[in-house]
């Protein structure tokens, strides 16, 4: 089943297009906005960073690993990042590194593949002013009155594709502050003139014929894009706030400058919410992955908390969600430890990645491999089950020491044994002791009890 997903700009549920087969240098190219490495990134933006984890681990899947090309951006400097180490006086990049290495942690703890490129803004700014350049000589783009220069949003009529944003709506939502510099409040800026009070020494040449300055939010990812992935993009993704004004402006920008269809595929997941209202940084309403584990959770249980809605519906984040995925991570865990290293007689948990190829569908893929699991399947071998876990990420060895509690089959088994012991029915004993063994337990016998403890490895 082809992988099916749906598509932002069209709405409709589309087959994602394969690379040219015929064509050995053809690879399947996705973009995914990154982190804006000023704060830490919360469990928020992780629900989106994992969720695109799993979109890239199906295209591996589908397409072979050396098929798939994966670029994720590093938003190092914009108004926030500047604002940030105004705040702190400390210079730019200093603050920048620090959220980066803590993302970078926290990508690997949660079992994100590394994109095969991660380009920050501040290392394309040459790439940035070309495209500039390039929309001022197609008059795309004008430079204004202190040096900055706007998108002519009237050049581009076909703006609002993707928010179905009218005009009318736009001429609201788009006015800013330094309006009194652009032809029209829609306007957005490309390049933004230095500003001593508010940039510090963050400043670099500008296009030709403007200022010294910086670039704006929207053209970085523009010129990322094109500079690693070229032209047209096969697939573009990020968080649903994204998608207007950002990816409305990318289009503007991309499309105008290289005359072709910027992305051929829109995907954006939905928010996390707590106490139904949007995790977010500006609200401080929210958890990051380093307060959750220092609560003894594991990141393995986070990825699943953070899995188990719908990519495209809004999902509350709660501690009981946690305390559900912990299980079920210990369940999986107890499982495979029963399962052979033999061949595959059948794929016996294809029916995981097909509900994950059915528009990301992660709650349809966790109930078809807890029904497959419930129904003890003979033919379920571990390399079956491994792939399932690999197209949803989930890392089981990594999971929390505190992972303590055993299930309740695996309880079930030693209140078994040790009623067993104590009738002296020591056959009986040994062994469910090798059934608990398999499950992935230990139990360890006192003179008036025992314990359960997980098997090393
Ligand atoms: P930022 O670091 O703010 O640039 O955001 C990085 C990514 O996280 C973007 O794709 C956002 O759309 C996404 N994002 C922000 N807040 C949330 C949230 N509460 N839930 C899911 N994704 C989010
Ligand atoms: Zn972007």
């Amino acid at each position: 089943m082809a992988l099916r997903l749906h598509d932002s700009l069209t709405r409709r549920l589309q087959d994602l297009r394969r690379p040219n087969p015929d064509d050995a240098k053809d690879v399947f190219t996705f973009y995914c906005c990154g982190p804006t490495v000023y704060a830490p990134a919360h469990i928020g933006n992780f629900r989106t960073f994992v969720v695109n984890d799993v979109l890239r681990r199906l295209l591996e899947l589908e397409y072979g690993a050396a098929k798939v090309r994966h670029v994720r951006n590093l938003t190092d400097v914009d108004d926030r990042t500047i604002g940030q180490a105004k705040k702190e006086g400390r210079p730019l990049g200093d603050i920048t590194r620090h959220w980066t290495k803590l993302f970078h942690e926290d990508c690997a703890a949660l079992n994100c593949l590394v994109p095969h490129a991660e380009p920050t803004a501040t290392g394309y700014i040459k790439e940035q002013v070309n495209m500039i350049e390039v929309l001022l000589q197609k008059g795309n783009a004008y430079r204004a009155a202190d040096g900055s220069v706007y998108f002519k949003l009237s050049t581009f009529p076909e703006y609002g594709g993707l928010s179905r944003i009218r005009e009318r709506e736009l001429q609201v939502t788009n006015t800013v502050a330094d309006a009194d510099h652009k032809d029209s409040v829609s306007d957005f800026a490309l390049w933004k003139a230095y500003k001593p009070e508010e940039d510090g020494d963050v400043r670099w040449p500008g296009p030709d014929g403007a200022a010294p300055g910086r670039p704006g939010w929207h053209i970085e990812c523009s010129a990322m894009s094109k500079a690693l992935l070229g032209d047209t993009i096969d697939l573009h993704s990020g968080g649903v706030d994204l998608l207007f004004p950002h990816h409305e402006n990318e289009i503007a920008q991309s499309q105008c400058c290289n005359g072709t269809t910027f992305a051929r595929h829109w995907y954006h997941s939905e928010h996390l919410l707590v106490d139904g209202t949007t995790m977010s940084k500006s609200k401080g309403n929210y958890y990051t992955l380093r307060d959750l584990l220092d609560q003894g959770y594991s990141a393995p249980a986070v990825r699943y908390a953070l899995l188990a809605g719908h990519p495209r519906k809004q999902l509350n984040f709660t501690l009981d969600s946690l305390h559900a995925a912990e299980s079920a991570i210990r369940t999986l865990h107890a499982y495979r430890a029963t399962l052979p290293t033999t061949e595959d007689v059948n794929d016996v948990f294809r029916p995981v990645q097909e509900a994950l190829h059915d528009d990301l569908n992660t709650p349809a893929a966790f109930g078809a491999l807890f029904t497959i699991i419930n129904r003890r399947e003979t033919d379920a071998t571990r390399a079956s089950f491994d792939r399932a876990l690999f197209a949803l990420g989930l890392d089981l060895d990594a999971a929390s020491p505190a992972q303590t509690t055993a299930p309740s089959a695996v309880t079930a088994l030693a209140e078994q044994r040790w009623a067993a012991k104590q009738a002296k029915d020591f056959a009986a004993a040994d062994a469910l002791r090798k059934e608990i063994t398999a499950a992935g337990w230990s139990m360890l016998d006192r003179k008036d009890g025992y314990t359960l403890e997980p098997v090393k490895k």
